[in-house]
């Protein structure tokens, strides 16, 4: 299993995060990235640093008018006198139909969705990183790996062509599956995060050319809420190629595996030659965010389940969150993966 990794994913702190309207320590840590750099350690696994692809591939997913949002509004922001420290919206458009702001203030509310994706002076730097990193671990698989891990941080799944949140600026899986299909494969997406990974869906919605499967906690009443639901299942050419797999609160390693059963046959019938892999752990039933209840153990029946598919693997990370067993978990679904 070869790694990728680069050290300036790790400038990227955020400190502010409302949950239910109260104020907590924003929970996607730089801390998270010693946890699976660990567990890479103790798998014997060093990661390379990827090399500079440059903004092309992350511009054929993102507009080039919210690239220039994320890498500019930070020191603009920072001009508004009383201004906070991180970039953080207090205003959105009703529609996304309407005009394009001038005003900073105007902007951060059109590239924002929510207040759990705040921007400091270090988030574009790392953000880009993070994209380097996932296209890094995709080349890998081009090349002829069978597997290549991306440790991905911030995350990047609920992120859209246009539109931060939930932590997430660049879509490092979208932009991995997108570069695969540039060199010449046919990607599928499957996305076992504990939330639905909305932005991935967005990206590729109405395309037929990248199959998007995603199991997470019904969003009936769960982040992201307004996506993520079964009957959201693409749209024009891509009518049929997004699969949205909703679990109970609280679903357990028997519930999960069921799902993932009926997505890999989704995924088979696609006819896909590389499969991206969005590997969140936050489903872990210690995460805290608590939304899923799958073991340590069960990480491992995961990429077991995965591996029978027999299909190379771009790994993106996602989520998954501070607590004792991070690592572990990240060791456990390596642990389960086909070996070579
Ligand atoms: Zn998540």
């Amino acid at each position: 299993m070869k790694a990728v990794y680069h050290p300036a994913q790790r400038a990227h702190d955020p400190k502010h995060f409302l949950s239910s309207g109260a104020p907590q320590p924003n929970p996607e840590q730089p801390a998270r990235v010693d946890a699976l750099l660990g567990a890479l350690e103790r798998r014997g696994i060093a990661p390379a640093a990827p090399a500079d692809r440059g903004l092309g591939p992350i511009a054929r997913v993102h507009t080039a008018e919210y690239l220039r949002f994320l890498q500019t509004i930070h020191a603009r922001w920072r001009r508004i006198e009383g201004a906070s420290e991180e970039v953080i919206p207090n205003i959105h458009p009703d529609r996304r139909s309407a005009s394009y702001p001038l005003s900073a203030v105007g902007q951060a509310g059109y590239h924002q969705a929510d207040t759990a994706c705040p921007i400091s002076a270090e988030t574009w730097g790392s953000a880009y990183w993070s994209a380097q990193t996932a296209l890094g671990a995709a080349d890998l698989v081009l090349g002829g790996a069978r597997a290549a891990y991306a440790l991905c941080r911030p995350p990047g799944h609920h992120a859209f062509a246009d539109l931060a949140g939930g932590f997430c600026f660049l879509n490092n899986t979208a932009i991995a599956a997108d570069h695969c299909l540039r060199g010449g494969r046919r990607p599928a997406i499957l996305d076992v995060d504990l939330h639905h990974g909305n932005g991935t869906q967005g990206i590729f919605y109405a395309r037929g050319d990248v199959l998007t499967v995603s199991i997470h906690a019904d969003p009936a009443r769960y982040y992201p809420f307004f996506w993520g639901h079964a009957q959201e299942r693409g749209e024009g050419p891509g009518l049929g190629a997004n699969l949205n797999l909703p679990i109970p609160r609280g679903t357990a390693d028997a519930g999960f595996l069921d799902a993932l059963e009926r997505g890999l046959e989704r995924i088979a019938a696609f006819g896909p030659d590389v499969l991206v892999l969005a590997l969140g752990l936050d489903a872990f039933e210690g995460d805290p965010f608590g939304g899923l209840a799958v073991t340590t153990p069960g990480f491992a029946r995961i990429a077991e389940a995965i591996g029978r598919l027999g299909l190379p693997l771009v790994i993106v990370q996602e989520g998954g969150y501070l607590c004792a067993e991070l690592g572990a978990n990240l060791e456990s679904f390596l642990s389960g993966l086909p070996a070579g």
